[in-house]
């Protein structure tokens, strides 16, 4: 593998990845295509795709919409992270930094809803 060309295959060394680091595969994934990234709605379209299944896949779990007999169980880790994938997507083409997004967020849950549930208790 050189550096013009990054894994793009999956992790199976079980090493860490940042979601900067997840950015720059699916970019360099992207950019091996003539088609490049899709425009704003075909991503959007393709990720409420991705939620369907996952949707489709938790109510035969644990709704009420049994699976037909022939209709093989999905990965659930699969769909998440097809989900994940799309959201990847979004950010680059939008030129989004996800992991400062993330951290944003992380932020401001901490301290908007520090005192929102009660606290495990300690020991
Ligand atoms: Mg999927």
């Amino acid at each position: 593998m050189s550096a013009e060309e990054p894994d793009t295959a999956s992790r199976a060394d079980g090493g860490s990845l940042t979601l900067r680091d997840a950015q720059a595969r699916v970019d360099a994934w992207i950019s091996r295509f003539e088609v490049g990234y899709w425009p704003p709605l075909s991503n959007l379209a393709r990720l409420i795709e991705e939620v369907g299944e996952l949707a489709r896949e938790m109510n035969h779990r644990f709704g009420h919409k049994p699976k037909k007999a022939d209709e093989p169980e999905q990965d659930l880790a699969i769909e998440l992270a097809d989900i994940l994938f799309v959201l990847l997507v979004i950010a680059n083409e939008q030129g989004i930094d996800l992991d400062d997004a993330l951290g944003r967020v992380l932020e401001k849950y901490r301290t908007r809803d520090a005192e929102r549930w009660t606290p495990v208790r300690e020991g």
